[in-house]
């Protein structure tokens, strides 16, 4: 079968030709239909984020899927349902109290495998298996924009975690601002519309632009951080009651602190490389003891912010999805997927339609 995957000496994504795999017990068949393609692939194969299988001289990338139950193999799956697969897996397929608990997305590095990303296959194939317990059915009305529900899922997560920090208290949020203006920062920005009265995204763009159009459509209001850096959105429009950093741009994290609102929350989730700058500590501490600030960090999600995730994008209008696919590629013909231009939101690689 034909995969898409990296090589340990390339840097490149290249077209391999696999086994198709065979479902062990417990586990299902499924027929790949789409790949999504986010900032993290390009982290990985970059080399600055993940690992490769062991043993193995190439990883198939690939973590954001929707496929077709081809075999169901005992577990209970009808043949043909769309399915969607989460992405952490047991490390060596050692369990652990992680697992156990069905929290996989705490559990720390060395703990877990992550399917295209760290220590395991993804899912850029023809085909893969997985066990049942890690696939969550989703409407066949949906296999189009299936690619979705595991970024929808991992803001699921962190909107959890941020808002249950605020829970002790009468918290009445206003605003939200969401820090980067890729494919996680707007599919995050229009889930914010429906909670918040007022939004903004940040980018660093210039007009015309596919993101910042997104941005209008959803009347949002864009700011661009290099008239208006993140730290001074307070003067400039207002102080936030929530952040959500999509840039992995680290100097973010601590401005996040400066652009809150007294009571506020920030979540963290990109992902940067090792980074030296400087800052002000004793500002930064002061700020978040003195106005009951909060800062989280979260990455990843399990099976019920998956399942909050298919809920979710069942209500997300076409045109929004539409937009931000800007590429659907073929196997045999993948580059386009990788391209990392301005005009590219999300790219998806295609192996079957329903
Ligand atoms: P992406 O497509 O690379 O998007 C990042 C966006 O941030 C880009 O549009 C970029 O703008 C913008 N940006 C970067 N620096 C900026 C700055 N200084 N000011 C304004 N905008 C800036 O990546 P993504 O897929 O949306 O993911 C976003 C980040 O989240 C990545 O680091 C990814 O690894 C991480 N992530 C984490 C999790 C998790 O579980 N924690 C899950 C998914 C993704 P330009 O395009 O104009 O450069
Ligand atoms: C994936 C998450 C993963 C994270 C860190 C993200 O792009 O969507 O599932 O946990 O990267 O590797
Ligand atoms: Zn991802």
């Amino acid at each position: 079968m034909k995969a898409i995957g990296v090589r340990r000496d390339g840097d490149q994504p290249v077209l391999l030709e696999k086994e198709r795999p065979t479902p062990e017990k417990g586990e299902a068949l499924v027929r790949t239909l789409r790949v999504g393609v986010d900032g993290t692939d390009h982290e990985v194969i970059g080399g600055s984020h993940g690992g490769y299988p062991d043993g193995e001289d190439h990883m198939v990338l690939g973590h954001e899927a929707v496929g077709v139950v081809e075999e169901p193999n005992g577990t209970g799956f009808d043949e043909g349902q769309v399915v969607v697969p989460t992405v952490r897996r047991k490390p060596n397929g050692e369990t652990n109290e992680y697992f156990r608990r069905g929290e996989p997305d705490m559990a720390p590095e060395g703990e877990y495998f992550e399917r295209g990303i760290v220590g395991e296959h993804g899912y850029m194939a023809e085909y893969f298996t997985s066990p049942a317990d890690f696939l969550v059915p989703i409407p066949a009305e949906l296999a189009e924009y299936g690619l979705f529900v595991e970024p929808v899922s991992i803001t699921e997560k962190a909107n959890e975690h941020a808002f249950s920090t605020r829970e002790p208290f009468e918290w009445r949020p206003e605003s939200a601002c969401v820090l980067g203006n890729g494919s996680l920062g707007l599919l995050t920005l229009w889930m914010l519309q429906q909670k918040f009265d007022r939004t903004y995204c940040v980018g660093r763009r210039d007009r015309p632009d596919p993101t910042i159009e997104i941005i209008d459509e959803l009347g949002s209001t864009y700011i661009d951080s290099r008239e208006t850096a993140v730290d001074e959105i307070p003067e400039a429009h207002e102080s936030v009651d929530y952040i959500y950093e999509a840039t992995g741009f680290a100097p973010h994290s601590v401005q996040t602190v400066q652009a809150l609102a007294p009571n506020g929350v920030g979540a963290l989730l990109g992902i940067p490389e090792p980074w030296d700058f400087e800052i002000d500590g004793g500002s930064l501490h002061n700020e978040i003891v003195l106005h009951n600030k909060c800062l989280i960090g979260t990455v990843n999600s399990h099976i019920t912010h998956f399942e909050d995730a298919v809920e979710t994008l069942s209500e997300a209008p076409n045109w929004l999805l539409d937009d931000l696919i800007t590429t659907v590629a073929e196997p045999t013909d993948v580059a386009p997927a990788f391209e990392n231009d301005d005009d590219q939101i999300k790219a998806v690689v295609e192996f079957d339609s329903l």
